[in-house]
């Protein structure tokens, strides 16, 4: 495996992104590994640290290498969303080769400092360090506008918190927001491209899944150099799992009924490197 920092830095001069996909068992990392190395792209696995607990770490790492032995594509495995500095070192040391410190709800000094201890460790041990600015979440009914305009990042805090922090990525918070959204996302370009004309390192884009891909595509335009996919994942495979329950009852053989699973996972996959411009960039 491969630091994801090498993967980015080649994305940003070549100005498109690359997928990163949740991934939370064999079957669905085997799916997009196998997605990417069709595509000839780089991959991106992330876990939470909630799925570091459900899989353990170990199992995700072997099962990391392994996808790297196998495909021949640059792989690089992140830790999305960590905001625990103890757990961050473990995945560090045990063979993450790319973390998030999300220190998005502290207050801005407190930020700064906490994702600079990170970085150090990080860095020392050749792993690069994500890190966010502003808040994800999208406009709610009950949140005024003001409210709205001050949880997105702000381009001159973003230019200062990259400087003091030395992170090697910034996750942007534009208009985005995890999960599913209720109607069509607003993302904020301008914000974006003014956060990109002032920031030298690779931006990326959190919530994408649900986004209309001319939207994915319009913001890789304007300086995304990473779209984090998960609930996308989930569905395809949890969709093609209960349609294939629900039309084999009679099933119990996990080999057949993750496999149409795996296939829609594959489909989802290929799709989304598609969007992000990152076929053949291997
Ligand atoms: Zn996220």
């Amino acid at each position: 495996m491969i630091s994801s920092k090498e993967i980015l830095i080649k994305a940003r001069d070549g100005s498109y992104a690359v997928a990163a996909f949740n991934i939370h068992n064999l079957e669905t990392l085997k799916s997009v590994a196998q997605a990417a190395a069709d595509l000839n792209a780089p991959l991106i696995l992330q876990t939470t640290p909630g799925t570091v607990r459900h899989a353990g770490l170990k199992y995700l790492a072997a099962m990391a290498n392994a996808a790297s032995q196998e495909n021949g594509i640059p792989i690089a495995l992140h830790l999305d969303h960590a905001e625990d500095v103890g757990l961050i070192k473990e995945c560090i040391d045990g063979g993450y080769t790319s973390v998030m410190y999300d220190g998005s709800k502290l207050p801005f000094e407190r930020n700064i400092a906490v994702t600079r201890e990170t970085v150090e460790y990080a860095h020392a041990r050749g792993v690069q360090v994500e890190a966010e600015l502003g808040r994800l979440g999208g406009r709610e009914e009950n949140i005024d506008v003001s409210d709205y305009e001050s949880s997105l990042t702000d381009p001159e805090a973003a230019v200062q918190f990259a400087e003091e922090t030395g992170i090697d990525s910034l996750a942007v918070a534009i208009g985005t927001a995890h999960g599913l959204y209720k109607g069509t996302p607003k993302l904020d370009y301008e914000r974006l491209k003014q956060i990109k004309s002032r920031v030298e390192i690779p931006l990326v884009l959190h919530g994408a899944s649900d986004v209309p891909d001319e939207m994915i595509i319009k913001a890789v335009d304007c300086g995304i150099n990473k779209i984090n996919i998960a609930t996308d994942i989930k569905i395809a495979f949890v969709n093609a799992l209960r349609q294939y329950l629900a039309e084999h009852p009679d099933e119990n053989d996990p080999r057949k009924y993750f496999s149409t699973a795996m296939d829609a996972v594959k489909q989802v996959a290929e799709h989304k490197i598609g969007i992000a411009g990152c076929k053949n960039k291997a």
